[in-house]
């Protein structure tokens, strides 16, 4: 559940519009759930769900509703996204927002890309949002979460991240303090889960304010932060104040060590290190889940993995997610790089995700080399040895299942198979093998179908043609016209 689009809807009915809010999570018919009569739609977009969001434009367009695409896929891919959008918004604030509604609401093909100079300088409150917060909050069956941020961008670089170019922005504490006056009238005990892409850069800011309006024990947060951030002093006054899930991303054992406050530690030393400190951390906050990113450029051999397997034995009551690594079109400069270099594999979006592939071609693997090296650690950090003892760690009832249930689902055991079954695939499948070594740009069958499966047979009858493709190096080919 995003932010952004709950802060559309309010921004537009402050200008008399009537608003619909419909949250889609891949269980429910989409299509059933869309009012009829619409003149303008706004579809938020990762790019995983680009091939979904271009074939809703594509219907509602049919029926001359405008249509509007914001979200990372819209400022990652805008070229793309211009083909099947009448707009398509990098960074939206309400100056744009009017701009978008007052120019008459008339199609534009291709579509124009807008975007504003930074982030708004402020959102519209809880209460404003309430209504469409509340239908998130029923929409969810397992974690109920309350979405609040109180900054945006990020003062770190990191070259990955599509957030390390928005200047960092933080939001009225005043208000904030409001919104959990507002929030505490309406839930016994709620859950806030921080949007911020880095929670605490002004820790003590944020703590006072939290500390001044929510007495102890009466809310639960959850929130992505830093190692920085994360002393122990800090980490006390956290649990303190009823954080239960910190966020904190590794990503590497090479690389990325600012952020984490150990520049120039790499390798065994940075393992030894972080190692010590999450130990520390998860004394404290019942829920540690870290982030590895594999396939980094400055990574080779099986080093990497083997350091990775050393934390996992010294730091058994932490939850590992590990990505594969990926360039989403202009995320990031450092993407250039790799179309510079003409690596990145035009993977149909849909299937454009950290959590399932990577994009670009190893730097220092083969691509059977790697698989086994990413199946070898997975099979280690969620072998019998490493649960019974992660389960140990833990000391909640309810989340010593709740961290089985991930592992022995898509977080663990599901993530195995599934990357077992594509270097299966890598080995048996011409097609698909060449698609990878970059022989063909063909989209294997294999990925046809799983948009296919996943659109159903309404919604990818609307997929336009060729909208499974797209140009993995528009971003470098823009710079040079
Ligand atoms: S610290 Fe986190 S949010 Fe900031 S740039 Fe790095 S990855 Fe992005």
């Amino acid at each position: 559940m995003s932010i952004m689009p709950q802060v559309i809807g309010v921004w537009c009915r402050q200008q008399g519009h009537e608003v619909h809010y419909v949250l889609y999570g891949g269980r429910s018919n989409i299509v059933k759930q869309i009012p009829d009569n619409l003149d303008l739609v706004f579809i938020s977009s990762f790019t995983f769900t680009a091939q979904l969001a271009y074939s809703i434009s594509n219907m509602l367009r049919s029926k001359g509703v405008v249509s509007v695409l914001g979200g990372p896929h819209a400022r990652c891919y805008p070229e793309d996204s211009c083909k099947y959008f009448d707009y398509v918004v990098g960074l939206l604030n309400k100056e744009l927002l009017l701009e978008i509604i007052s120019d008459g609401i008339h199609h534009h093909s291709p579509g124009i890309y807008l975007s504003g100079k930074k982030q708004p300088h402020s959102i519209p409150s809880v209460e404003e949002r309430w209504e469409f917060i509340e239908k998130g909050y029923g929409y969810s069956a397992v974690i109920k979460l309350i979405p609040m941020i109180s900054s945006f961008g990020c003062p770190y670089k990191c070259d990955f991240c599509i957030d390390s170019s928005i200047p960092y922005q933080q939001l009225d504490i005043d208000a904030l303090k409001s919104d959990f006056h507002f929030i505490l009238s309406k839930v016994k005990r709620p859950r806030i889960g921080w949007y911020d892409p880095n929670f605490g850069v002004r820790f003590n800011t944020i703590m006072n304010a939290i500390e001044e309006s929510i007495p102890p024990g009466r809310a639960d947060f959850i929130a992505e932060c830093n190692l920085s951030t994360l002393t122990e002093s800090n980490v006390r006054r956290m649990r303190k104040n009823g954080f239960s899930c910190v966020i904190p991303g590794i990503e590497s054992w090479y690389n990325y060590g600012k952020k984490a406050g150990m520049n120039g530690l790499e390798g065994f030393e940075k393992v030894r290190q972080v190692s010590a400190q999450l130990n520390m951390i998860q004394k404290n906050i019942p829920y540690v889940n870290v982030n590895f990113i594999m396939g980094l450029d400055n990574e080779q051999g099986q080093e990497p993995f083997e350091l990775t397997k050393r934390f996992i034995d010294m730091t058994p009551g932490v939850y590992p997610s590990f990505l594969l690594f990926g360039a989403f079109g202009r995320a990031s400069h450092a993407n250039l790089k790799y179309q510079e270099e003409n690596r990145i594999i035009p993977i149909p979006f849909h299937s454009h995700r950290s959590t399932h592939f990577t994009n670009i071609k190893p730097g220092n693997y083969t691509w059977f080399q790697f698989y086994e090296c990413v199946i070898d650690l997975l099979n280690y950090s969620f072998s019998n040895r490493a649960l019974y003892k992660r389960f140990r760690m833990i000391e909640s009832g309810i989340l010593k299942w709740f961290i089985l249930s991930q592992s022995v689902s898509t977080g663990g055991y599901g993530k195995i198979s599934f990357h077992a079954s594509i270097l299966n695939r890598l080995r048996t499948d011409k097609q698909f093998r060449s698609f990878f070594e970059q022989e063909t740009t063909e989209i294997p069958v294999f990925f046809r179908e799983r948009v296919k499966n996943d659109l159903g047979p309404q919604l990818w009858s609307w997929l336009p043609e060729g909208a499974l493709e797209h140009d993995p190096n528009i971003y470098l080919k823009s710079l040079s016209l």
